[in-house]
């Protein structure tokens, strides 16, 4: 005789919130209709659930999103690189709670090296008499985790010992819930034997069915709330040996009605998340104008924030980031999260003069701006213009249109190319290959909080937003 364990799973939800309702509509039901055959269910969320791109998620820090998941009843959870490079590591314990399940952070630690306490790193489910032992990781990214008080171990490191620690608990399954992406996946199945199931996320594939590595099963099921996994561990009762995976996606549409009681959540944190989007900023005595093409005051704003918070000495981002500009009077936080979605953080390197005169000129060729700004958390169109802080530049243009830059100084100082320049920039730019340059500067450091978060609170200093109107930029003709 065989038995089933039912298991539905979610991925990259990013806070699409309406889909999510969605899908929590389908998935109670068919946990209820499960159960009610006596088929044992775990629920699972496999990480970036919650997304500060979207304004509920920001004014509430994710609370509303952990309430969600405490509300569809999840067993478990692992935390996405969303949660744990976006969500102040103060909130955490309170995410924990309002989840309701088990929270696991098998790599993850604390600046010490010990366990964080919310956090789970092993957990058997005893269904029925069938030991389930659960384990979750987390991707590893160590400079922007520097900071954050916390450490993501190796997860492949760390899996294997979550492996040798469920065995000897005497797991008869064992399931990873992984958000470090389905190439990672397979090599965690080749290196870590004893795992049966890898429940992924972080590259967002919508797969049909599981695929094995070896004997580990692996599925995960897209993204954005658009379909949830259901997968299926057919168990041998006398031996509790597994004896099949079996997995599908689910996939509701729009038409799909919204789960009640997830409503009812959402509804009931609402007017915190209101009060919280309304609060004033500052008050604007002239519009803070974003351009895509051109150098505009909204970029140098932000450009100017980077570089005296961090005492830097030039500051450098790209107008792709802001998505609208500011209007004259009053701006208040929904306004300010409008007009800059991206989460992304601040990043500083040491670039040398003529490093910093190569990454200028590369920003002032005409196609610069007009590239497609993709991956690495941006959440705009094209790359844009350059936003400058404690720049000027003197240049020209040339028949076929090249921008030749003739003249830097920073400060009140002409560049000197063999000088190493501090430079507040932003982890997009950073991370990407649009400006070369900066993607390899030397002595990266990584410092809370997000850029948004440094715009909240200095937008009301009104040097800074004055000396973004000035022009850093002059070409010739
Ligand atoms: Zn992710």
């Amino acid at each position: 005789m065989s038995m089933k364990i039912h298991i539905l799973h979610m991925n990259d939800v990013h806070s699409h919130l309406e889909n999510q309702m969605r899908v929590g509509y389908q998935l109670r039901r068919l946990r209820e209709s499960l159960s009610q055959r006596g088929e044992p269910v775990l629920t699972f969320d496999i990480g970036d659930v919650l997304d500060r791109v979207r304004p509920e998620t920001e004014a509430s820090l994710g609370r509303l999103n952990a309430a969600l998941l405490g509300s569809l009843s999840v067993d478990g959870w692992v935390f996405g690189n969303n949660e744990g490079l976006t969500i102040p590591r103060r909130v955490w314990p309170e995410l924990v709670a309002a989840s309701g399940g088990t929270v696991y952070g098998t790599n993850i630690r604390d600046e010490s090296g010990s366990p964080l306490a919310e956090l789970t790193d092993v957990f058997i489910y005893d269904l029925k008499g069938i030991q389930v032992g659960v384990f979750g990781v987390t991707p590893s990214y160590p400079k922007p985790y520097e900071h954050l008080g916390v450490q993501v171990l190796d997860p492949v490191v760390e899996s294997a010992r979550a492996v040798r620690m469920l065995q000897q608990m005497g797991a008869h399954i064992i399931v990873a819930l992984s958000h470090l992406g389905l190439g990672a996946d397979h090599s965690l199945a080749k290196a870590v034997p004893g795992i049966h199931l890898i429940l992924g996320g972080h590259t967002h594939q919508l797969m049909d069915e599981p695929v094995y590595e070896g004997q580990t099963a692996i599925f995960q099921v897209g993204k954005h709330g658009v379909a949830f996994g259901h997968t299926t561990l057919v168990i041998d009762d006398a031996t509790h040996q597994l004896q099949m995976v079996e997995g599908r996606a689910v996939l509701p549409t729009v038409l799909e009605k919204v789960d009640a009681q997830m409503m009812q959540v959402y509804l009931s944190h609402w007017s915190e998340i209101d009060k919280d989007l309304d609060r004033v900023v500052c008050e604007l005595a002239d519009a803070l104008k974003t351009s895509l093409d051109e150098e505009s005051s909204f970029a140098n704003t932000l450009a100017g924030i980077l570089q005296t918070e961090y005492c830097a000495d030039v500051g450098i981002v790209v107008s792709g980031l802001l998505c609208a500009s500011l209007l004259q009077g009053v701006v208040r936080r929904r306004h300010l999260h409008s007009a800059c979605p991206t989460p992304t953080r601040p990043v500083l390197i040491d670039l040398s003069g003529a490093e910093l005169w190569r990454v200028f000129e590369r920003g002032l060729q005409p196609g610069f701006c007009l590239q497609r700004g993709f991956g690495f958390g941006f959440r705009g169109s094209v790359v844009g213009h350059l936003g400058l802080s404690n720049v000027r530049l003197e240049a020209h243009r040339e028949v076929d249109d090249k921008v030749v830059v003739d003249e830097v100084v920073i400060g009140s100082e002409r560049l000197v190319k063999t000088r190493i320049y501090r430079v507040a920039t932003v982890e997009y730019l950073w991370l990407s290959s649009v400006l070369p340059e900066v993607h390899e500067g030397n002595n990266v450091d990584i410092p809370p909080p997000l850029v948004r978060d440094l715009l909240m609170e200095r937008m009301n200093h009104a040097n800074i937003v004055r000396d973004a109107r000035f022009t850093c930029v002059h070409i010739r003709l």
